[in-house]
């Protein structure tokens, strides 16, 4: 078995039929808050957001990121594309590394990786027509003005599927889906390599959550775009995925191709997250396995392994000894101590 640090990146080059290097790679990745107090405002703990990760998407590939709130997901999209500044680690975008480069040098990385929010309302300007939001990164970016951005844009709202006479119409006059597709159409504007998709759907209706992630897919396969796909919900990157990676209080504690995960799951976590997806069939009913209280605090972690307070089959040694991300069969981690001691 090898630890999964050094096999995270070994893994994605090892996707059948993607011999290139990956699109993204964030390798021990970290971010801390202080948590500072009083008059002086002293530092007195740290918030461990993301806490030592390494994981890599390939070219035309979705990792899905999937935690309860609070797990840290976000704040690796947001330290993955550099909005806000890492603890520690590496990122590389594209085989560069990215991770201290200064405002002025990280601009034309920036191009290559955009971000969907989860809110399509609140992460769109309410003043400024659908046309003029897709339009504006292209006039930022200095690729296109006039003439030849009004085409651009209609070109990306032809792809995304809302009408070109749309142009002119307001965010507020869309509905939740449309405006997704708005978010989307932005995002596509700048011919990104990497989308980091926080949580894209979870605001949506569950008929107009199959119509965006469907859109989503199509457009991969006709750019090659990759995804980072981040959600709460195993059932919603199902579909999408082609590797899951399940985080838990700033850690991955298991990652593997979707088919695998589904099927053979090893985390007592994944196990439970599982328990909650709905399955097709009406005469086949998987086990619940509810989880008992909350995510707790990541100010102050439990000791030994994080999950022993909700765990089911937590031992006294999982109160004590910390498990470690470990391959046990190619691409698939687990973080467990009765599955790798
Ligand atoms: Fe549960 Fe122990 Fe495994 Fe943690 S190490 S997931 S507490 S069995």
């Amino acid at each position: 078995m090898v630890e999964a640090a050094t096999m995270d990146r070994a893994a994605v080059t090892a996707r059948p039929g993607h011999n290139r290097p990956p699109v993204i790679e964030a390798i021990n990745l970290k971010k801390h808050f202080p948590v500072k107090k009083g008059i002086l405002r002293r530092t007195v703990g740290q918030v461990y957001a993301v806490d030592d990760i390494t994981f890599s998407v390939g070219e035309g590939e979705t990792l899905g990121l999937v935690g309860e709130s609070g797990c840290g997901k976000s704040t690796v999209a947001r330290t993955v594309l550099r909005l806000i500044e890492p603890t520690a680690g590496t990122i590389r975008l594209d085989g560069h590394d990215v991770t201290r480069l200064g405002k002025a040098e990280l601009r034309p990385y920036r191009r290559q990786m955009q971000m969907i929010f989860q809110d399509p309302f609140s992460s769109l300007n309410p003043r400024m027509s659908a046309g003029d939001i897709v339009g504006e990164p292209l006039q930022v970016h200095g690729l296109a003005s006039g003439k030849e951005k009004h085409e651009q844009v209609c070109e990306i709202f032809d792809q995304v599927g809302l009408r070109r006479s749309q142009m002119n119409a307001f965010p507020h006059e869309f509905s939740g889906g449309q405006r997704q597709r708005i978010s989307i159409a932005r995002a596509l504007a700048l011919n990104p390599k990497l989308i980091v998709a926080d949580e894209p759907v979870s605001a949506l209706d569950v008929s107009i959550q199959a119509q965006v992630i469907n859109l989503m897919m199509d457009l991969q396969r006709e750019k090659g775009l990759s995804y980072l796909f981040i959600a709460h919900d195993l059932a919603v990157v199902e579909h999408i995925s082609h590797r899951i990676a399940v985080m838990y209080l700033g850690k991955i504690v298991e990652y593997a191709d979707k088919r695998t995960l589904f099927t053979n799951p090893q985390h007592p976590y994944t196990e439970a997250l599982l328990s909650a997806v709905p399955v097709p069939n009406p005469k086949l009913k998987r086990a619940k396995r509810l989880l008992q209280g909350d995510v707790p605090s990541p100010i102050n972690p439990p000791s030994g392994c994080a999950f022993h307070t909700r765990c089911p089959y937590a031992e006294a040694r999982c109160k004590v000894d910390t498990p470690k991300l470990v391959e046990i069969s190619p691409g698939h981690g687990v973080s467990c101590l009765l599955r790798t001691n």
